[in-house]
């Protein structure tokens, strides 16, 4: 069984194609720029030569169109036909209180997610709009929705409400929801694989740490806590989000810099982070240079994004009474031995010792505390579409 995993952006849209025999990837890429000038499709079928179409992309049909055209390439492609593509797994970011796992797309379900937009209005719409393309384009083919959210819905009411009037959860859905879910399923059911371990039996922290972040506590298999919240905006210091501040900040900042609603949020979600505190940039290599060449803004934007990790793993300890194991994933988590010794410094009296040999490794599967560690640390890659490919397979099979 082939799989076709789609992940839309508002402009972009990323793809894999899957073999579930064997889960490798037959082939994947990048469409850019949809809708903008200067649009293009970087494909690579693995094994043959990388192509990268220029085909103007007025919308995401196009893309879509574009991406499956190349994977039938008799040069470049991966595949004969499109009968040999059997169903298409969609990332969605925002399934709200509607979706508490992966579903198989109908019209009611795409009605569904709708609804959902709200809460979501940047990435919903190019989400949605990636499944009506599919659904032109390939319309005998079973589509399944994965979800960002669907893996927190396990969580209680008293981790997910806020404390404001309860009404507003009921009218508009104020709540915590949480991000990342596919991405923390997966390394949580990874670790379980490499501990030889039901991950029912575990309590686990999966950290998240790419350009958005996010810390989740998985108790009895599931989520039952995470950082990020009504959007993911909430928890970490992250890229350019700012994460937990004092709610009063924003109304403050109105007030005193004439700001309109566009402008705040282009503030917390755009200039914040340790790109707002370092003044340099969002990416994690570049502060990790300039700190090392002295930079205090950089050291002190290193410094607040680590001791926010901390504080989330020491509560979500709290939170579970007790950790097993904690794993490190995506871009910074994967790469930066110095971010997980930094962050992991300190937490002896919880029982977390990492192996600074072990440690000094790059995304590769590997258990990096040090033999005695009471709890367990490991650095997992994390794979998205693999466990979008999965979903998708379990529905339709
Ligand atoms: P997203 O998917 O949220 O855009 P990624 O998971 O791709 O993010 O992570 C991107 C982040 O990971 C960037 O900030 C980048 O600097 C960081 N990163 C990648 N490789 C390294 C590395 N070797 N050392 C430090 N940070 C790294």
């Amino acid at each position: 069984m082939n799989i076709l995993v789609i992940n839309c952006g508002s402009s972009s849209l990323k793809y894999q194609l899957i073999d579930m025999k064997n889960e490798k990837v037959l082939a994947k890429g990048l469409a850019e720029r949809i809708g903008i000038e200067g649009s293009q499709v970087k494909h690579e079928a693995i094994g043959k030569e990388k192509k990268v179409y220029t085909d103007p992309l007025a919308t995401h049909k196009e893309a879509i169109n574009t991406v499956l055209n190349a994977l039938v390439d008799p040069v470049y492609g991966a595949v004969k036909n499109l009968d040999e593509i059997d169903a298409v797994g969609h990332r969605v970011v925002h399934g709200g209180e509607k979706f508490a796992g992966s579903v198989v797309i109908t019209e009611a379900v795409v009605k569904a997610m709708d609804e959902c937009t709200d809460l979501a209005p940047l990435h919903n719409p190019p989400n949605i709009i990636g499944i009506n393309a599919c659904k032109e384009l390939l319309p005998n083919v079973p589509m399944v929705g994965v979800f960002d959210t669907a893996f927190h819905q396990t969580m209680s009411e008293e981790a997910f409400i806020y404390p404001l009037p309860y009404e507003l959860y009921k009218e508009l859905g104020i709540r915590r929801y949480g991000f990342h879910g596919t991405s923390h399923k997966y390394v949580a059911q990874r670790v379980g694989n490499m501990m030889n371990k039901d991950i029912k039996d575990l309590k686990i922290i999966t950290c998240h740490l790419g350009n958005g972040a996010s810390v989740t506590a998985i108790k009895d298999g599931v989520s039952v806590d995470t950082s990020m919240g009504l959007t993911p905006l909430e928890g970490l210091v992250m890229g350019t989000r700012c994460g937990d501040i004092d709610p009063a900040i924003v109304t403050f900042l109105m007030d005193k810099k004439n700001l309109s609603i566009s402008q705040m949020n282009n503030l917390m979600n755009k200039q914040s982070g340790v790109l707002g505190i370092s003044g340099i940039s969002s990416d994690f290599r570049d502060i990790e240079g300039a700190a090392e060449e002295g930079n205090k803004r950089a050291q002190l934007a290193l410094d607040k994004f680590h001791y926010t990790v901390r504080k989330y793993i020491g509560s979500y300890a709290a939170a579970m009474g007790g950790v097993d194991v904690v794993v490190f994933t995506a871009g910074l988590g994967e790469n930066s031995k110095d971010s997980r010794a930094e962050i992991c410094k300190g937490l002896e009296f919880l029982g977390i010792e990492i192996d600074n040999d072990k440690n000094n490794t790059r995304g590769k599967e590997v258990e990096i505390s040090e033999d005695g560690s009471k709890v367990k640390v490991f650095v997992i890659p994390t794979n998205e579409e693999l466990m979008i490919a999965r979903e998708t397979k379990s529905l339709v099979k």
